[in-house]
């Protein structure tokens, strides 16, 4: 294992960017950016950054992969910053997470050009403008990129795969957290494509007659279902039983909310006050967005919605009203990416001088979701205990085109075998086999049956 990272460190880029483009690497924290697209910056990149917060309440798939493989995390990292030429690499991680903080401590010591960064804990914090600013002290501008900071952000079960890919060995396994009202909290591994179903299974089942379920964490997450597969950005799967006051929030009919947001808002601008984004000083103001929506005014402040990360934090923490600007921020973006609009420029204040005082503590936003019974229910990391017998991998699994299918109905396929791939220079990723068996449909997904991984 250290051989194959030895022989890639002091080489070139382009033979890391190569390896993890050939193992299908994306952004395994919910973003889906192919990996290799992200390295290859034609600019200096002077820092990078592992995004260790996992600020969603619930979700334990960093920390336990930061507590269990912190030799393989620092050495992925290690070869990362020499074939970049970067300057550090930082792990920024939560002091609470005290496992993992002990783990990586102790490595560290063995790479001067690595250090460990302690967030504060506060939701969000795994943005890529806040985790930055934290980092660096430097602000991304508005709707930019951290590069334009210096800096890359690489998710740590993506160093992960970028540790096994340095070897060889492609994506074909998938983390995640499975919590809230199951019998057994766990944290797992299981081949890329398996139905969330098995997932629950792994979990001791649901402990609730009615539920809902979510694919990631309570503030980001989408409602999802039983035979949904896992992607590789599948990071958490959550139960909610269908009195629990989040399940209501994620049941609620979007037009008829809209509606409700636009006759109740009382312009208090809470929604602001408590913005990340907005206290980060980007030109974004949810409560102008919503007033300008009301009286049905094509209001310059309307574009500001791209600047939006869909945190939540408006309408799960601030809202006196429990309106929602997230979901009038999310159909301004659809209508305005779909008529084409290119910003020009945002300009921004950098942050506010009450920003500090402004973020919400973690504690208190699980307190005000309801979430505490299950956040103290620990999800401990189990790995190697999973059959699936079939999988439905999804020919796009993150940003970028689809995948175009190699293999056939019929076809044999052996764990790790490449069966779609991206075209040369297209933004998107391959995708390999997460079990061994025949292909059974190949149209949007391919579908494996096999005899057990
Ligand atoms: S917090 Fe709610 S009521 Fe206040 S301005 Fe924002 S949307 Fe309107
Ligand atoms: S979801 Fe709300 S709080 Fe979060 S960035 Fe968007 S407007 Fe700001």
């Amino acid at each position: 294992m250290k051989a194959a990272l030895k022989e890639a460190r002091g080489t070139d880029l382009d033979f890391v960017i190569n390896r993890i483009a050939a193992a299908g690497v994306v952004g395994a924290g919910g973003g889906g950016f192919p990996t290799a697209f992200k390295l290859k910056t034609g600019r200096p990149i002077r820092t990078v950054i592992i995004n260790g917060a996992e600020c969603e309440p619930l979700l334990r798939v960093d920390q336990a992969l930061m507590t269990r493989y912190p030799a393989e995390l620092l050495a992925a990292l290690a070869t990362i910053v020499e074939a970049s030429s970067a300057e550090w690499g930082v792990v920024a991680l939560k002091e609470k997470y005290r496992e993992a903080h002990i783990a990586l401590e102790e490595e560290i010591k063995n790479y001067p050009r690595l250090k460990l960064h302690i967030l504060p804990d506060v939701y969000p914090m795994g943005d890529e403008h806040l985790l930055t600013y934290s980092v660096t002290g430097q602000t991304i501008p508005p709707g930019g990129l951290p590069l334009q900071a210096g800096a890359v952000v690489i998710n740590v079960e993506t160093l992960y795969n970028i540790h096994e890919a340095l070897k060889g060995i492609p994506v074909t396994h998938k983390y995640v957290t499975v919590t809230g009202a199951v019998r057994r909290p766990a944290t797992v591994k299981v081949p890329v494509g398996t139905p969330v179903e098995n997932l629950l299974e792994l979990a001791g089942g649901p402990s609730a007659d009615r539920y809902l379920i979510m694919d990631g964490g309570p503030c980001m997450g989408k409602v999802t279902s039983p035979s949904a597969p896992v992607s590789k950005t599948t990071k958490g799967i959550i139960v909610l039983p269908l009195d629990h006051p989040l399940a209501a929030v994620y049941q609620r009919d979007l037009n008829r909310d809209l509606k409700f947001a636009l006759s109740v808002c009382c312009q208090c601008r809470q929604c602001t006050d408590f913005c990340p984004r907005h206290l980060l000083g980007h030109p974004l103001e949810p409560h102008r967005i919503i007033r300008a929506v009301t009286y049905g005014l094509a209001d310059v402040t309307l574009p500001q919605a791209l600047l939006c990360s869909e945190c939540g934090l408006c309408d799960l923490y601030a809202c006196p009203f429990n309106l929602s600007p997230r979901q009038v921020n999310r159909r301004i973006k659809a209508e305005l990416r779909q008529k084409g609009f290119r910003p020009t420029g945002w300009g921004g204040s950098g942050p506010l001088p009450w920003r500090e005082g402004r973020q919400v503590p973690t504690r208190r936003l699980i307190e005000r979701l309801g979430l505490q019974e299950y956040s103290a229910r620990p999800a401990t990391l189990r790995e190697g205990e999973v059959t699936v017998t079939r999988v439905r991998l999804a020919l796009k699994q993150g940003a970028g085109a689809a995948a175009r299918p190699l293999v056939g109905v019929g076809d044999r396929v052996q764990r790790g075998d490449l069966v779609a791939r991206t075209d040369g220079g297209t933004l998107g990723a391959d995708l390999h086999a997460s079990i061994g068996g025949i292909v059974r449909a190949v149209e949007g997904e391919i579908v494996i049956e096999g005899g057990g991984d």
